[in-house]
């Protein structure tokens, strides 16, 4: 093998975004070679499918992201087990561990995240896992017996899915979150207190507003840890899984000129500040046009999209410019939940919010609306309509005071999603596949409201 490799494309990162990114590239760009840089030495594989991994559902290869095939067939030179240690984009050149350099035309970083640390004195002292890679599935395996005890800590997405894993496997689950409520990134306080319900209802040990300051072996030799709260408390566990969020790697990045804060600073199109080279994924930071702050988001369709975006854009083609996706779709132990937007903000300024359900009730949605536009909306135990509220609110569609009568779904409500659903078809624009909605109402009601039976519509009035 030659000491340098020289390529068109280099990309640093086999996740969701890299390959998205080398599959965009090459519809665009045919011939020009590509390497493609995986740190970890086991093939490339889908990220969340880990979760099953571990609770033995799934093998190794049936977690792949692609098939090898895939990358013989486009030609993409995959190097695995290839850790980059250093970046010169000036130079426009990387360095491998092996001491192996990739001179480049064009480079995307699609390094992803790994598990942010909590400052809780003692960590090292105790068996402390994190879940975010195979190596990591493999460390969790011999804690994971029937009857132990995990001290979970953050309940967000990823402790969620710890959660699920843990009791599969018949481990037993105390939970800790830090902020007043679970799911604090997607859900308000109602929905939180239904789902934190639904997670006590199986047998997890919920505390919020719960900090812990430091972790230790249990005194005078008994078996297990002890972890100590702000408050007070504490609480005895076996082992310790950290779930408190995702942190961009942006390691490489030290002192190479290319912009980051939380995560890499790109524009629209994925491009840095640094002349050929783009970021793409968990790795990114992008621009909540929602909140209008800057954001970091470990989200798998808002990786694969930016990846497509950026792998077009260094072949030179054109895309569209990205636009964040806040949607989460999840099943909390059977129970099913949707938000999209700024949903976890519980008094949004400068917004009307319209709540139908309540925490008692069996299905609880809410909506909020600022300039007449739908800036988020939950769905909890009945997400059959999200489809249609995503397509109101990627549109930007004024929803204005109809957003009570959506939520009633009252004939003012329908007849609003009527005109819409006229103009999406007239103006030409994708129509959420879910139809749920109209198509429930069009039964209930059995006559062509939706159709250009004016008659009917008439003698209803
Ligand atoms: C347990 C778990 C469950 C999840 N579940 C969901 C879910 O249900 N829904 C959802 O939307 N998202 C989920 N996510 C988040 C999702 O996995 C990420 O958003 C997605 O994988 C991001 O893709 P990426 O390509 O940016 O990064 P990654 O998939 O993390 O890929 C990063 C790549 O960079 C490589 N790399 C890093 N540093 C280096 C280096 N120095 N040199 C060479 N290579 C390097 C890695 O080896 C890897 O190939 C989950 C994440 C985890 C951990």
């Amino acid at each position: 093998m030659p000491d340098t490799i020289h390529t068109r494309y280099a990309i640093v990162g086999a996740g969701t975004a890299g390959i998205a990114a080398a599959e965009a590239l090459r519809e665009t760009d045919p011939a020009g070679d590509v390497v493609m840089i995986h740190g970890e030495s086991v093939p490339p594989y889908c990220r969340p499918l880990i979760v099953e991994l571990l609770m033995g559902e799934r093998a190794a290869d049936q977690i792949l992201i692609r098939e090898p095939e895939w990358f013989a067939e486009r030609q993409v030179t995959l190097l695995s087990g290839a850790p980059v240690v250093n970046l010169a984009p000036r130079e426009k050149h990387l360095t491998l561990a092996s001491g192996r350099t990739i001179a480049w035309e064009k480079l995307l970083i699609a390094t992803g995240a790994q598990p942010a640390t909590p400052p809780i004195a003692g960590l090292t002292d105790v068996p402390m896992l994190t879940l975010s890679t195979q190596e990591d599935v493999a460390r969790f395996r011999p804690h994971c017996r029937p009857g132990a005890r995990a001290l979970l800590v953050g309940i967000g997405l990823l402790g969620l899915q710890a959660m699920t894993a843990l009791k599969a496997l018949g481990v037993r689950v105390i939970a800790v979150e830090a902020r007043s409520k679970i799911l604090p990134m997607i859900l308000d306080v109602r929905a939180a207190a239904i789902a934190q319900r639904r997670l006590e209802e199986n047998d997890i040990e919920v505390h919020v507003g719960t900090k812990l300051t430091s972790v230790g072996r249990a005194a005078g030799g008994a078996a297990g840890c002890v972890a100590r709260t702000g408050g007070g408390k504490e609480l005895g566990f076996d082992f310790l899984v950290l779930t408190t969020g995702m942190r961009p790697n942006l390691a490489l990045l030290d002192g190479t000129g290319i912009a980051s804060e939380r995560g890499v600073v790109v524009t629209e199109n994925m491009e840095t500040n640094a002349e050929g080279v783009y970021a793409a994924g968990d790795v990114t930071q992008f621009h909540n046009w929602i909140e209008e702050r800057a954001e970091v988001h470990a989200h798998w369709v808002n990786a694969y999209r930016q990846g497509r975006i950026a792998g077009t854009h260094m072949a030179g083609g054109q895309a569209e410019p990205y636009r964040p996706s806040y949607l989460n779709s999840l099943r909390l132990f059977g129970l099913p939940i949707v938000t999209m937007g700024a949903s976890r903000i519980d008094d949004p300024q400068g917004a009307q919010v319209h709540i139908a359900g309540s925490e008692v009730r069996p299905a609880y949605t809410r909506l909020v609306v600022r300039h007449g536009e739908l800036i988020a909306a939950t769905f909890v135990n009945d997400v059959t309509r999200a489809g249609v509220f995503q397509y109101l609110m990627r549109q930007r569609i004024q929803v204005g005071d109809a957003a009570a009568s959506l939520l009633a779904q009252d004939r003012a409500g329908m007849e609003f999603l009527h005109k819409i659903h006229a103009e999406a078809i007239s103006g030409d624009v994708e129509w959420p596949a879910s139809m749920d909605l109209i198509d429930r109402y069009r039964k209930d009601h059995g006559h062509t409201r939706w159709g250009t039976d004016k008659k009917t519509e008439k003698s209803e009035a």
